[in-house]
């Protein structure tokens, strides 16, 4: 049924929108942005910062734009005299208590504090609040909270929610509220999975990555050092954006130029290891299809799902795939593979990868890992050394990754996606079943619906195939094959919303870009058009991946294979 719709002027433009629309909204119709703190699209609306104030008719005094329906007739004013005062009131409280440390704040330029006190001219000593120095909690691998700086606009606490792990929420009363874990533990003792969606909702720079960049900096300028970087595939959709190009604009080309400047030996694809992933991957479903092993069987190359099911759910470990990530099975074979065939000893060999997520570098630090992976930095990570460095990132011409790990199949591409690893295995695992199974697209498993569903024939087997992103998803998916409800044979979850494309390590965008972007979709879309564009699409298509079959592992899911790149998981009894 069509909505009805409701006619308002908001500062005197007309607009028409559907019945339960809010003043925010409309007012996007109009083409007008009114600031926002706490608002942000898809992951928290509570009307708590009073930034969004307007003078609506029919409203006893000034209302919160961002919860507050239109009505007909009905005239909104986002900038008289009375709004403008009262934002500037609340941005001078907020700063009697915030912590001024802006040249040294990772956010300096892209804080959305910043931008609205500059914005509303505002006295950041007008008001002096008591001063006390909460600590700054550093105690995981992924997230660092400094609450001296936090705002309180629960931003943060919203997203945990979203994500149904609930690690962070408010504590103590008035002036003494801040954000921390339960009883006021160290994050490292809470259910926290690393996902670092809290950071990219934060408005300010509370929040930020625990940075390894001085130690990969360390090891660039140490001659006894080989340093080798390798860039996971989500990362070429996302680091343009960190240099305001648009969102969706896919800069491989530049971003290899970019790394090899800041002086690496190598620079290589992280989209070989996708391939390698899928091979074993593929070959494991096969197995487990054939042998009867626990099904279904889960994808594993999201280290803050697998973080999930051993904290909350240890009765689905057996059904993880014991296939390292593609971050961990890129380190295993650079240590293994190419120092033996380059003749390297792998203790003077830094491995540095670029990612798109903060979980993977509490994953390269996991005791059954921890020697794969030197240092793992995020997109936004790289984007500063590029920075620093006074590397010219729009002007550069495009360059090509480093053989012997430079070629990937489109199958490796989408990875970055939600989707994209069930339809690349999809692809490969058909091919292994029946020859003759030409398909390579599985449309059904593309896009960003929170949960897809579909059923393929191949070689008279019948697959049951389940995508989920967001871990609430997740969540439903396991209580639905727990009750019998569901049946699948195949899984795939991504604990990001959107998958990686959207991952706690992506660049942070202002307000006004995430509420009036569809992110994760333009960022996917430039991934698919890569696939499309490839002529490799089938992993096991790939000719690096009959070189590193037939020169070191024999075939997927050997002996050697399951020795260097597969991993064993534990139950964590945290809950
Ligand atoms: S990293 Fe993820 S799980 Fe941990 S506090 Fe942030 S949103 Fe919650
Ligand atoms: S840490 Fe950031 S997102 Fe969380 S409440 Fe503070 S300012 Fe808001
Ligand atoms: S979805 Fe991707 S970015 Fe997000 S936690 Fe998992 S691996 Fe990291």
């Amino acid at each position: 049924m069509q909505a009805k719709m409701v006619n308002l002027k908001i500062n005197n433009i007309s607009v028409s929108v559907p019945e339960g629309t809010t003043i925010l909204e409309a007012a996007r119709k109009a083409h007008i942005e009114i600031p926002t703190l706490c608002y942000l699209k898809d992951v928290s609306c509570v009307g708590s910062c009073r930034m969004c104030l307007v003078e609506a008719t029919g409203a006893r005094g000034l209302v919160a734009a961002c919860v507050y329906p239109v009505s007909e007739g009905m005239e909104v004013r986002t900038n008289t005299e009375k709004c403008r005062q009262s934002r500037k009131m609340t941005l001078e409280l907020i700063l009697s208590k915030h912590k001024k440390k802006c040249l040294s704040c990772e956010r300096n330029h892209n804080c959305e504090l910043q931008k609205l006190s500059l914005g509303y001219s505002v006295d950041e000593d007008r008001f002096k609040g008591e001063d006390f120095v909460l600590p700054i909690d550093t105690s995981t691998p992924y997230v660092v909270r400094d609450n001296d700086k936090c705002i309180n606009c629960m931003r943060c606490v919203a997203a945990c929610r979203k994500q149904n792990v609930n690690a962070i929420g408010p504590i103590g009363r008035g002036f003494h509220v801040h954000i921390g874990s339960a009883f006021d533990m160290p994050l490292s003792e809470s259910v926290c999975v690393g996902c670092g969606q809290c950071i990219v909702a934060c408005p300010v720079g509370a929040l930020s990555e625990n940075s390894t960049i001085e130690n990969v900096w360390k090891a660039l300028s140490d001659p006894t050092k080989q340093v080798v970087f390798f860039t996971a595939p989500s990362v070429r959709a996302t680091l343009g954006e960190a240099f305001d190009m648009p969102v969706g604009t896919n800069v491989e080309g530049k971003m290899v130029a970019a790394i090899r400047r800041l002086g690496p030996d190598h620079v290589f694809n992280m989209d070989v290891t996708a391939d390698l992933t899928i091979m074993e991957e593929a070959s494991e479903l096969i197995n487990r299809i054939k042998t009867g092993k626990p099904m279904p069987m889960f994808t594993s190359c999201c280290p803050a799902w697998i973080k999930f099911v051993e904290q909350r759910h240890p009765e689905m470990i057996p059904h993880l795939s014991s296939c390292k990530s593609p971050q961990q099975m890129f380190g295993a074979l650079l240590k293994s593979y190419w120092c033996e065939k380059n003749g390297v000893d792998p203790k003077n060999l830094y491995v540095v990868s670029v990612i798109p997520c903060t979980a993977k570098k509490y994953e390269c630090t996991r005791e059954e890992m921890k020697d794969d992976v030197d240092a793992a930095i995020t997109t936004r990570e790289l984007a500063r050394m590029i920075k620093t460095a006074g590397i010219k990132f729009t002007e550069l011409p495009d360059e090509e990754f480093d053989n012997p790990f430079a070629t990937a199949t489109g199958g490796g591409a989408i990875f970055g996606a939600t989707g994209g690893v069930m339809e690349a295995a999809l692809r490969t695992a058909a091919h292994m079943m029946d020859g003759s199974f030409e398909v390579l697209d599985f449309f059904a498993v593309r896009g960003t619906n929170p949960i897809k569903e579909a059923t393929y024939l191949v070689a008279g087997n019948t697959i049951r195939v389940a995508v989920a992103s967001g871990l609430a998803n997740a969540e439903t998916i396991i209580r639905q094959i727990e009750s019998g409800e569901k049946k699948y044979d195949f899984i795939e979850i991504m604990a990001c919303p959107g998958g990686c494309v959207n991952g706690g390590g992506q660049p942070t965008l202002s307000d006004s870009v995430r509420n009036n972007t569809e992110l994760k979709e333009s960022r996917a879309k430039a991934l698919y058009t890569s696939d499309t564009k490839n002529e490799l699409r089938r992993s096991s298509d790939s000719p690096v991946m009959d070189v590193i079959y037939n020169d070191y592992f024999g075939f997927p899911n050997s002996h050697k294979a399951h020795e260097i790149l597969h991993t064993t998981y534990h139950a964590d009894k945290r809950i």
